[in-house]
């Protein structure tokens, strides 16, 4: 294992990660992390991992030293923490990674560098700029515009060579767009040769600005493009009116906070993220199981009628333990099973289980007890669900002729330690997603207490008991799933965007 992980993140995208970046992530005690890394990402970092800004603006001040860089890196290497160096891009393209991980080597501290996918590329794609093509460029080259005279290690730009090759990636060349330009025309580029400005590639404020070299400048000015920005020379550059598949996703240029407890949050996250949306888990519950063991439970299976799960939650900690206690499928055997609605049917259908009773519609508990058969005289019932659930379902089962046992499996606690204020100003949300009452509750809550104004909110719920508690603190909810599920809450906040659009 090493000390020191010099990662290339890549454009800022969290999905153009590696898979070796994001382990690396999960496990970072300390994150010394560069300018361009999104919030998106570092929202990746374990919530008690120490996160260090040593970003550099360009033109400003430099707010951290190269050399300070190093050194504090190589102070947190020696108190024996993991230490991410974390990167835009890739390391070791116009990264300075090499210097770092050098420094590493020279102080005998254990590093490994992870590749990262390059912003020369992947703006480029993004964009829907194929680097190669059959009838248009067979070969490019990357390089960096921004030179400073007064370095040792200045090399001057090969204009007559860069001239000559189909297809030129710059970075770091907002600033010298019309020298650019200039000079790639005067060494005998065509004025007409197409040319593109990819700005904040793979991120929802992406912008993508296409011209020709003699008209990209005046073409930037007007639509007042900002760094960091590629500059794509080349008639590859014509794809991308057909290739730019990304800015016209629906969701494209949105925000959206998804509130969920974060073992539950990914499905959603997933969906939104396709359909283009920037997504921020701010996970404002955390789940706790409740019961040590339920084993008790377990045994008396046999005389169980009706097992009941009123949530995807409960019905996860309880399957999990029963097999993970080396029982199997049969020990359901003589077991009818009831579920609140369709989330919990597909969370069964995960272990191999189809339940016998789910409500057609209106996925809460009036749902269940209008799909459970009206006479249930004498018939142990197990009601596995939440602490401080509704007593709905209890009442009406009993009244029913049931002898209902509860099983509280788990609890919703409030995240604490969630910093909603620093996301509010890097990433205030377009939209955030309610998928229960609690959610709202706690959203709520931490707003208040971090000082924060509800009013500007536009929230999405996931059903009626959700928007009610949303008005009671005056959150406003713009769209309400038809049903219960994620597909329906993502369906119903396509809809929303395309009726404002
Ligand atoms: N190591 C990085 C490059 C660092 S230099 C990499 O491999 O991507 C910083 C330059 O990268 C910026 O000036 C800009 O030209 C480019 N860049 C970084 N992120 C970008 C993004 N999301 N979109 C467009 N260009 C980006």
């Amino acid at each position: 294992m090493a000390n020191v992980y010099i990662v290339g993140a890549g454009p800022g995208h969290p999905e153009l990660l590696t898979l070796r970046a994001h382990a690396v992530l999960k496990r970072a005690d300390v994150c010394l992390y560069d300018r361009l890394i999104s919030s998106e990402t570092l929202a990746l970092l374990p919530p008690d991992c120490e996160k260090i800004d040593v970003g550099k603006a360009p033109g400003v001040a430099h707010r951290m030293r190269q050399e300070d860089i190093q050194a504090l890196m190589l102070k947190y290497a020696r108190q024996n923490k993991v230490v991410l160096r974390l990167k835009g891009g890739d390391p070791y393209v116009f990264g300075r990674g090499a210097e770092e991980a050098k420094a590493c080597f020279d102080a005998g501290v254990s590093f490994e560098v992870v590749p990262g996918l390059t912003s020369a590329l992947t703006a480029a794609s993004f964009a829907g700029i194929p680097m190669t093509h059959r009838q248009a460029g067979a070969e490019f080259a990357v390089i960096t515009a921004h030179r400073r005279e007064d370095q040792a290690d200045h090399h001057p730009l090969k204009w007559p060579v860069l001239a000559q090759l189909d297809t030129l990636v710059i970075l770091m060349g907002v600033s010298m767009l019309s020298e650019i330009c200039r000079e790639l025309i005067a060494h005998g580029k065509a004025p007409d040769t197409p040319a593109a400005l990819v700005s904040q590639g793979t991120l929802i404020k992406q912008k993508t600005v296409v011209a020709t070299l003699s008209t990209l400048v005046e073409r930037c000015e007007k639509s007042g493009i900002q760094a960091p920005a590629i500059v794509v020379v080349g008639d590859v550059v014509r794809y991308t009116k057909t290739l730019c598949w990304f800015e016209r996703l629906p969701l494209f240029g949105k925000t959206v906070w998804v509130t969920r407890a974060s073992q539950q949050s990914s499905e959603l996250s997933e969906r939104l993220r396709e359909c283009g949306a920037q997504v921020l888990e701010t996970p404002v519950i955390e789940i706790k199981p409740t019961q040590e063991s339920l084993e008790p439970l377990f045994e008396s299976l046999r005389h169980v009628d009706w097992l009941l799960f009123t949530s995807a939650n409960g019905a996860e900690i309880f399957l999990n333990q029963l097999f993970g206690s080396g029982r199997d499928a049969r020990s359901l055997a003589g077991v009818k099973i009831g579920v609140i609605g369709k989330s919990t049917a597909d969370c069964l259908q995960k272990y191999g289980l189809s339940p016998d009773v789910v409500p057609r519609e209106q996925f809460q508990a009036e749902g269940l007890l209008a799909a459970l058969p009206e006479d249930l005289t004498g018939r142990q019932v197990i009601l596995a669900r939440a602490k401080k659930a509704r007593s709905l379902l209890p009442e009406k089962l009993s009244a029913r002729g049931a002898l209902v046992s509860m099983v509280d499996l788990y609890e919703t606690l409030p995240a604490e330690n969630l910093a909603l204020r620093d996301l509010w100003k890097t990433a205030p949300p377009d939209f955030v997603t309610f998928t229960s009452a609690s959610t709202v509750e706690h959203f709520s809550a931490l707003l208040r207490k971090q000082g924060l104004d509800s009013q500007s909110i536009q929230g999405i719920s996931i059903g009626p008991i959700t928007s009610e508690a949303a008005e009671k603190h005056q959150i406003k909810i713009v769209a309400q799933a038809s049903e219960a599920t994620m597909d329906a809450l993502v369906k119903v906040l396509l809809q929303f965007v395309k009726g404002q659009g």
